[in-house]
């Protein structure tokens, strides 16, 4: 995505607009790095403390510390609309496409841990995963269920997501402390493995120095 830097892109004025000249959006969300201000400005983060030393009048150490903050939160909040965006893409998919306003603001309130019966938020990376290990299963309820319309299927399929999450959890949880024990496993068969080496290779310099020992005998 290109984006208007605040900073070293030109301003253009509404007469200059009117004209046909084009606006200049240099920063490459792609390629470089680049702040999002409080008041929703995008500048390249090199141009964001060029802007912080002159027009902010701050000090070096000052500017730094304040394009280092933008910077993360800049992080966050791109990681979170990409999460969402493949999340909702994957519902769209899921579903027929639509995405009812009534679904958004329930969505909304897992996201921010409002929901009913819910304590925490789930983020978004977290219920995909939630639904797509689900999906076979929510199909065969729906196939089960009679539903007036997919906007009262998207939310109890979403509630009986929501509901399963303290399982997922637990599940994930398992899963984190299986591939530990297979570590720890690996771990004890890799030093098992180095000492077998050492061992081997203690015995080949010890046959080896043998044979040096015959041949020097039958010199
Ligand atoms: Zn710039």
């Amino acid at each position: 995505m290109l984006l208007k830097c605040h900073y070293c892109d030109p301003v253009i004025t509404k007469k200059m607009r009117e004209q046909g000249v084009k606006p200049v959006k240099s920063i490459d969300t792609e390629k470089h790095e680049f702040v999002k201000d409080e008041k929703g400005k995008y500048f390249h983060a090199e141009c964001y403390g060029y802007y912080l030393l002159e027009k902010k009048k701050m000090s070096i150490e000052e500017a730094d510390r304040k394009v280092a903050e933008r910077l993360l939160i800049t992080k966050k909040e791109i990681r979170e609309q990409e999460e969402k965006d493949k999340f909702l893409r994957w519902i769209m998919d899921y579903y027929d496409g639509t995405l009812p306003s009534y679904f958004l603001k329930k969505l909304k309130a897992v996201r921010e841990g409002t929901y009913e019966g819910l304590n925490e938020p789930i983020d978004y990376a977290i219920l995909l995963d939630i639904y797509q290990r689900m999906a076979n299963y929510l199909n065969k309820i729906a196939a089960k269920k009679t539903f007036k319309n997919t906007t009262q299927r998207m939310n109890y399929d979403l509630a009986v997501v929501v509901g399963n999450y303290g399982d997922y959890k637990k599940y994930i949880n398992r899963l984190k402390e299986e591939s530990e024990k297979a570590n720890e496993v690996q771990k004890v068969m890799k030093e098992q493995e180095k000492i077998n080496h050492i061992v081997k290779n203690k015995k080949e310099d010890d046959s080896f120095s043998l044979t040096d020992v015959i041949d020097e005998l039958l010199l």
